[in-house]
């Protein structure tokens, strides 16, 4: 396999299916050569992900549960016994009680609040310092995160709010690890229908709303999201780190909707 990641070795966090932002991500990293380690969460989606895995060529399947602190050191023990070194992670891991991205954000729990804030942001802080231990020649770590973090958006309630901690995650592993060659930045996706999306109350009309109010007049895709990854977990993006990378078919620019659809 030649590529742009051949030699590289990374580890992939997330893919539950193959709608999966993590399995876009995936089949563009693979396709350009790089060797592959999948965590999965549980043993239901672990059935799932293994012939997934195959599709791309790795037998390399862990299982993973951010909330068992134990899980994610046995994954670090595991990629360090065979591979002895991490090249990039892609952390595409997300978590809320459903029931409450929906209806008022000030009516979070405290239980959710931390639940939330530990699977969907702190998890990312505490993979990234193992995984650190594994690039002595740098390395690359990107993680997922969305718009609602800096705009409300109806119903995201505290992932909006747990994202904003994660992006300024970033932000700080970015100038901790920059010193040791390693870069991390994040991709911020617009909505996609996934497992994680469907939890959202409303979801498809946030699709909708999108779709007909982006520059690009769409949605973006798992593939879109992939491509853009491929960039910043390799050499060709060797200058940028603590960066916010909208995928988004630019709805991020907008500051209204668009003309066809106010003369609706
Ligand atoms: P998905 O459901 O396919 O992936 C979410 C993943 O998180 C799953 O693989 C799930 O197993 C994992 N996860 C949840 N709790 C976990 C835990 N305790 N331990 C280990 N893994 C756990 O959905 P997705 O949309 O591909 O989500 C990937 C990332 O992208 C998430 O961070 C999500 O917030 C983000 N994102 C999604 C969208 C969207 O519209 N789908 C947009 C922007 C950002």
């Amino acid at each position: 396999m030649t590529g742009i990641m051949k030699g590289k070795r990374g580890l992939i966090m997330g893919v539950a299916n193959n709608h999966s932002i993590a399995w876009g991500i995936s089949k563009a990293l693979a396709g350009q050569g790089a060797e592959l380690c999948f965590t999965y969460q549980g043993e239901a989606l672990g059935k799932r992900v293994k012939p997934l895995a195959g599709e791309l060529g790795s037998d390399f399947l862990l299982p993973c549960d951010v909330e068992d602190i134990a899980s994610v050191d046995a994954v670090i023990g595991a990629i360090k016994e065979r591979w002895g070194k991490l090249d990039f992670i892609v952390h595409a891991i997300g978590f809320s009680d459903k029931n409450e991205l929906k209806g008022l954000y000030a009516d979070t729990s405290r239980d959710n609040f931390t639940r939330t804030m530990v699977i969907s942001c702190f998890s990312f802080t505490e993979i990234a310092r193992r995984a650190a231990d594994l690039m002595n020649e740098g390395g690359t770590m990107l993680t997922l995160t969305y718009g609602g973090s800096v705009r409300v958006m109806p119903n995201y309630n505290v992932m909006g709010v747990a994202k904003a901690a994660l992006e300024a995650s970033v932000r700080y592993l970015a100038s901790d690890y920059g010193p040791r060659g390693i870069r991390v930045n994040a991709i911020s996706a617009g909505p996609i229908r996934t497992l994680a999306g469907a939890g959202i109350s409303d979801a498809r009309a946030m699709l909708s709303w999108q779709q007909k109010n982006s520059p690009l007049r769409r949605t973006v895709t798992i593939d879109d999201v992939g491509n853009s990854a491929l960039y910043l977990l390799s050499d060709l993006s060797s200058g940028v780190t603590g960066e916010i990378h909208y995928v988004d078919a630019g709805y991020n620019i907008t500051s209204m909707p668009a003309l066809e659809t106010l003369s609706k």
